[in-house]
């Protein structure tokens, strides 16, 4: 479905930050890129969505591949028409709204796609309860849940997470990451997901890509990954 082929991506003025990647999303997968912070996880995603446009970026070589077609360089609004659907690191919500605010806001930004906002609920259920509180009140992990669910409004054909577990206490990544993988099971998503929480990932990924430094280190089925000396000692903290 998505093929990422040698690309390097490079920041104004000449910031060389991917040094030749390449990874595959087949169709119906769930992919995890992995590695360090400034490791390039998220110029990644950025390049696959044409985001990195907005911070100066460029894809110099190499080339993005999406449903046969060339995608690198695009513009964002382009990409997103397509079916990539991106949600940033961070949570972007509108926090002075309610959370049923935020899904008729956003259900009416994308109601070309004819949106779905059921769906929203059906995927994170806790925010039923909340539907008519203000978003800014809600806890870091139902803004998360929010973010992804808001990004189901514009029918997602591949899915790009970044860091959905970032600053999340354990057992709320359990929840996110369990809707996660009902999206991937029940909708038949496709999902790229850059995460630093490998252990997380690896749960539900197929196949894993570690970067460090702009290149890929190490690549594998997510159970190999799971199962290297290297991943255990430095990604998932076991000696
Ligand atoms: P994080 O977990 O912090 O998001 P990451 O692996 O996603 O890390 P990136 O955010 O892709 O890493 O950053 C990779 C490198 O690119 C870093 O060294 C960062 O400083 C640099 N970088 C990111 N955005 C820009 C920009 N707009 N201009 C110049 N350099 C940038």
């Amino acid at each position: 479905m998505l093929e990422v082929n040698n690309i390097e991506v490079v920041y104004h003025p000449y910031i060389l930050v991917l040094k030749g990647i390449s990874i595959q999303v087949p169709e119906k997968s769930v992919v995890a890129v992995l590695g360090p912070n400034g490791a390039g996880k998220t110029t990644l995603l950025k390049a696959v969505s044409g985001l990195i446009k907005l911070d100066r970026g460029r894809v110099t070589k190499g080339y993005i591949s999406y449903m046969g077609e060339r995608i690198e360089n695009s513009d964002p609004e382009d990409v997103s028409r397509r079916g990539i659907v991106y949600v940033v690191e961070g949570r972007r919500v509108f926090k002075e709204l309610t959370v049923e605010e935020n899904i008729e806001a956003v259900a009416y930004a994308w109601r070309g796609k004819n949106p779905d906002p059921d769906l929203v609920y059906k995927y994170f259920p806790k925010l039923r309860a909340r539907r008519n509180t203000r978003v800014g009140y809600l806890s870091g992990g139902e803004q998360q849940m929010l973010a992804i669910g808001l990004a189901l409004l514009a029918r997602p054909r591949l899915l790009l997470l970044d860091e959905p577990s970032l600053g999340l206490a354990p057992k709320i990544v359990s929840e996110v990451y369990d809707s996660i993988r009902r999206l991937h099971e029940e909708e038949g998503m496709t999902i790229l997901l850059a995460e630093q929480n490998a252990r997380k990932a690896l749960e539900i990924a197929d196949h894993g890509y570690i970067i460090e430094n702009g290149k890929i280190v190490l690549e594998g089925p997510a159970e190999k990954l799971r199962e290297d000396k290297d991943v255990k000692e430095f990604y998932l903290g076991m000696r």
